[in-house]
């Protein structure tokens, strides 16, 4: 648009053109990084509230930019769907994620593992592909595997992702529905989806023991989710008395900074140690 609007590059727009390098920056740089292996993945807990023991753990990217430091992943999958890199950017994740639960499973931890996917993975013909080769027979016999598909990205195109979603049951893995509670759709559209899990959005979890509000809406999710034979997550926990209350409630797992921040994989034993002996 430059070209027919001249004043737009000679008049400086302060903050806007900085954030617009910034962007530009990012998208040539994660070509880089996803092909220097500058990503790596860190993987949080995911708990069965009424035992206590860690059932899952879910697998989040990190990368950290030599000149930038930290950039979060909200940012970088976002530029990495508008630059046509998410799909190689998911390959990646996936293989990176095999090749770490292969090691912690030798090692002789017993965790499923939960895996992101981005709402343009789901019209994505290779998507089952990269997961029947990164997850083989050795991993299927050992390893529980759930995939999280925000609630948006299931209202996108629910007919593909439908389609999607039944090839993905058929290699027996775990259909998670992501932020659930932030999008438009209700759980009566849920229940038409092939999905068994519902992943309570963290903004209804984060503040659950000061309000009201959000005590009815999670405690309602939950009875009428289970009604409908989902297993119901809750992300976000970040004190007791949010763990006491999803206890009282029947949720099934729960996650959150109150049991532990996501990890390095070369700490996830240790962790999963101390979550243990608590
Ligand atoms: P998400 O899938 O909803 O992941 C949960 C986010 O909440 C993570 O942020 C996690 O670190 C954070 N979190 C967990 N417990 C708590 C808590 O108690 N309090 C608070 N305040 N936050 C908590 P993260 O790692 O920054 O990821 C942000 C988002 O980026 C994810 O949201 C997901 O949408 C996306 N993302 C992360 N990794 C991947 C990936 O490998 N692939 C794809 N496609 N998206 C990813
Ligand atoms: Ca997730
Ligand atoms: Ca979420
Ligand atoms: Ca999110």
């Amino acid at each position: 648009q430059a070209e027919n609007h001249p004043e737009s590059i000679t008049r400086y727009q302060p903050g806007r053109d900085e954030s617009h390098l910034r962007e530009l920056q990012l998208i040539a740089d994660l070509h880089n990084a996803i092909h220097n292996h500058d990503l790596s993945m860190n993987y949080q807990p995911k708990l069965d509230i009424r035992t206590g023991q860690v059932t899952q753990v879910e697998a989040l990217v990190r990368w950290i930019h030599p000149e930038l430091g930290f950039i979060s992943p909200e940012e970088f999958i976002f530029l990495a769907e508008q630059s046509g890199q998410i799909h190689g950017l998911t390959a990646h994740i996936l293989q990176r994620v095999a090749a770490d639960a292969r090691q912690w499973t030798e090692a002789g931890l017993d965790a499923g593992v939960a895996i992101n996917l981005s709402a343009m993975d789901l019209t994505w013909p290779d998507l089952i592909d990269h997961i029947e080769t990164n997850f083989d027979d050795w991993h299927h016999d050992r390893l529980r595997i759930t995939l999280e598909v925000t609630e948006s990205a299931l209202m996108q195109d629910p007919e593909e992702a439908l389609a999607t979603l039944r090839k993905l049951r058929e290699l027996g893995v775990t259909l998670s529905v992501d932020d659930f509670g932030t999008g438009y759709s209700s759980l009566s559209q849920m229940r038409k989806l092939p999905v068994q899990e519902l992943k309570i959005d963290k903004s209804f979890v984060l503040r659950l023991d000061a309000e009201p509000q959000d005590q009815l809406i999670v405690k309602s999710t939950i009875d009428m989710a289970h009604g409908l034979g989902l297993k119901v997550v809750a992300e976000g926990i970040e004190n007791l008395e949010a763990w006491r209350l999803l206890q009282a409630w029947g949720c099934d797992l729960g996650q959150g900074f109150h049991l532990s921040r996501p990890v390095a994989p070369a700490d996830l034993a240790d962790t999963l140690r101390a979550l243990d002996a608590r």
